[in-house]
């Protein structure tokens, strides 16, 4: 039997840790890909700290899979052996609910994510549903690509839901959704205030870098109110800091998967129609308009690559916020 090397998590808290694991074979609908990167991602993380409680164990984690197809199975048609493609978090949905049935497939009653309730990219072959694949733009390569996946993706449907009449964005966590998200904000014309860790000067200067007007402590004001707020940072306070620097009528989304608690705020702060609301995972439909105008832009990622047996190590540096950008595990070089 053929194996292949992979990152495998087994309980909360404990190290990932490499192991041999027989290569998995494409069922029908499904396509082997021998994995070339795959991105790190906060809820890589959650899983870890066990702030997601429901993963398959033991695990191979990872959501943000770029791939060559080297098997289909019965019934796959839509790729061809040697394609590119692009696996996220959104692995399968039941197709039935009634979520699915009105185009809210990422609220599916009956979901698969992809590095949660199946195995992942942190392996160098993993099997994935072909219908929710995404053929990636050329322009770019697999450790560019891999952070669109859903740094990019996720980050995309929250910046969307922050409305069309947007002058001025504020962006709460200023890593790898934002400073994907920052880009297309400002090709659309929007201006970007970035909000950071207090005294975090390499995040504020990464993020002016890609093309952001101001940026500061998320204890400061930005330099005039927002319209509309991002937030990616996994933590609740920023709620009620973004709430007191937005204007009348604007939306304060939240983009992660998990957050902190959020502290009581006076009912001032909401009033005159201020909405919060959070985003959860993809429809497929977000990936292709996300894909489409990524090139356009065009968005550059800024990634910080790591070895496979170093993916705790990338947990690590993202847990800690020492990393600019996204962190990217490398499997096989492009
Ligand atoms: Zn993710
Ligand atoms: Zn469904």
């Amino acid at each position: 039997m053929q194996t292949m090397r992979a990152m495998i998590f087994e309980a909360p808290t404990r190290p990932l840790r490499l192991v041999e694991l027989p290569v998995p074979q494409a069922g029908p609908g499904q396509v082997l890909l021998k994995v070339h990167a795959c991105g790190v991602c906060h809820t890589d993380l959650h899983i870890v700290d066990g702030e997601l409680n429901e993963p398959k164990l033991p695990l191979v984690l990872g959501h943000q899979i770029v791939g060559t197809v080297v098997q289909t199975g019965s019934g796959a048609k839509r790729f061809r052996t040697g394609e590119r493609v692009g696996v996220p978090w959104l692995g399968a949905t039941d197709g039935t609910c009634r979520y699915c049935k009105q185009g809210q497939e990422n609220l599916c009653n009956h979901p698969t994510f992809t590095g949660y309730n199946v195995d992942g990219g942190f392996a160098e072959y993993t099997v994935a549903d072909e219908r929710f694949c995404f053929p990636l733009p050329i322009a770019y390569t697999d450790v560019e690509a891999a952070p669109l996946l859903c740094a990019g993706l996720i980050g995309y449907r929250a910046y969307r839901m922050a409305g069309e009449n947007v002058e001025t964005l504020g962006i709460y966590g200023f890593g790898a959704a934002a400073h994907i998200i920052a880009q297309v904000a400002k090709h659309e014309g929007r201006k970007v205030y970035a909000f950071t860790r207090p005294g975090d000067t390499a995040a504020q200067e990464f993020a002016l870098r890609q093309g952001v007007d101001w940026a500061g402590d998320s204890t400061q004001a930005p330099p005039e109110n927002l319209d509309a707020a991002l937030i990616f940072a996994p933590v609740g306070p920023l709620v009620v800091a973004a709430l007191k620097a937005t204007n009348k009528g604007s939306v304060v989304v939240c983009g992660g998967i998990h957050m902190s608690d959020i502290p009581s705020f006076p009912y001032n702060l909401l009033w005159e129609e201020r909405v919060i609301r959070s985003v959860a995972n993809l429809t497929r439909r977000d990936g292709e308009e996300f894909l489409a105008l990524v090139p356009q832009v065009p968005v550059k990622t800024d990634v910080t690559t790591f070895p496979l047996k170093q993916a705790g190590e990338a947990l690590r540096c993202l847990s800690n916020g020492q990393l600019v950008g996204a962190a990217v595990i490398i499997l096989a070089s492009d």
